[in-house]
């Protein structure tokens, strides 16, 4: 085994000293987490090898020692306190060290782009915060262990916090946290790609800017109604997703969707017609031929004589669905 100085000088022979990187003094270690020289405190060791890639051979194996930044260890307490106010959140993720490290990644996606720090989250924006950030985030520590990242100097630390993340990377944290902050600013209408909601016919969504409202089904016609041996491709509405992926047990899901829409708890149904009612002549926007989408959902059909139809009737009526086939044509043309 080589020593460990005479390893990285091999390494790095061919390396010019990185931007933002200066030679530690013989006191500091630098950060784990922003990467500065600290001077004092609790030493953190972790398992480290410097790999020769090329030839790929381990050069060396042992232990690397880091500190923490006074900044870093407010930010990982600030993680925790944010954590317990949140106990879904912690129980969803099982281990409390698991979920403040995650969230402590995600604030230092914040603190690395310079974004002031959040002093509360709701339980969406914390799942969303490490969902969205910490998959990005980047620690000095990480250039070192389990393995020396090419460049990395283990007698280095960085010039200022962050620094050495450089352009490209912060590049990549700062579209990270633009996309954390689009999910609490206000909503925008999604507009469906292909017209409408193949099933119900309405044309946009309103949610918030990064979300993808709409999702792709590839459908063939007597899915929904119509007739033809042409699959379509056609976008659906989350309310019509549900009932095309768990469709009622009989009838077809666009028969399922129309019903979730006009009786969507099912009490109208009650609880014997739920499995036997059959809509006839129900369809789907996408093989009506229009073009426009619907002002309202299934304004194609007509939907509160449905409705009306249903909170007439009792359980168990034979002619519910014979009448309903007759009540489907359009309100809207
Ligand atoms: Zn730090
Ligand atoms: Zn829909």
């Amino acid at each position: 085994m080589t020593d460990p100085n005479t390893a990285e000088a091999e390494l790095l022979a061919s390396h010019v000293r990185p931007f933002g990187v200066r030679a530690l003094n013989p006191e500091e270690r630098p950060c784990a987490v922003c990467g500065v020289g600290v001077s004092s405190g609790e030493l953190v060791e972790f398992d480290s090898q410097i790999v020769d890639r090329t030839r790929r051979i381990v050069l060396h194996e042992g232990t690397i020692t880091f500190r923490t930044c006074p900044d870093c260890t407010e930010r990982h307490r600030l993680a925790d306190g944010l954590l317990w106010t949140q106990p879904a959140v912690q129980r969803q993720i099982g281990s409390p060290s698991i979920g403040v490290h995650r969230l402590s990644l995600a604030l230092d996606v914040l603190a690395a782009v310079g974004q002031p720090l959040p002093t509360h989250l709701s339980a969406e924006g914390m799942r969303r915060a490490i969902s969205v950030l910490s998959p990005v985030a980047r620690r000095w520590s990480s250039r070192f262990a389990p393995v020396v990242e090419e460049g990395a100097l283990r007698t280095s630390c960085a010039d200022s916090p962050w620094e050495w993340i450089g352009a490209d990377g912060l590049a990549d944290l700062r579209r990270a946290a633009a996309e954390w902050l689009a999910w609490s600013l206000p909503p925008v209408d999604h507009v469906s790609p292909t017209g409408a909601c193949g099933a119900c016919g309405i044309g946009s969504i309103s949610a918030p800017r990064p979300a993808r409202p709409w999702v792709e089904y590839r459908l063939h016609p007597s899915m929904l109604g119509g007739s033809g041996p042409r699959v379509l491709v056609v976008n659906l509405c989350q309310p019509c997703q549900r009932a095309f992926d768990d469709p009622l047990p009989t009838g077809s899901p666009v028969q399922t969707a129309l019903l979730a829409h006009v009786d969507p708890d099912g009490r109208l149904r009650g609880a014997n017609m739920a499995g036997d009612l059959e809509l006839l002549g129900v369809v789907g926007w996408a093989v009506t031929g229009r073009t426009k989408p619907n002002r309202q959902p299934w304004a194609h059909l007509n939907p509160a004589a449905v409705r009306r139809l249903l909170e007439g009737h009792g359980s168990n009526d034979d002619g519910l669905a014979d009448l309903l086939g007759r009540l489907v044509g359009g309100s809207e043309s």
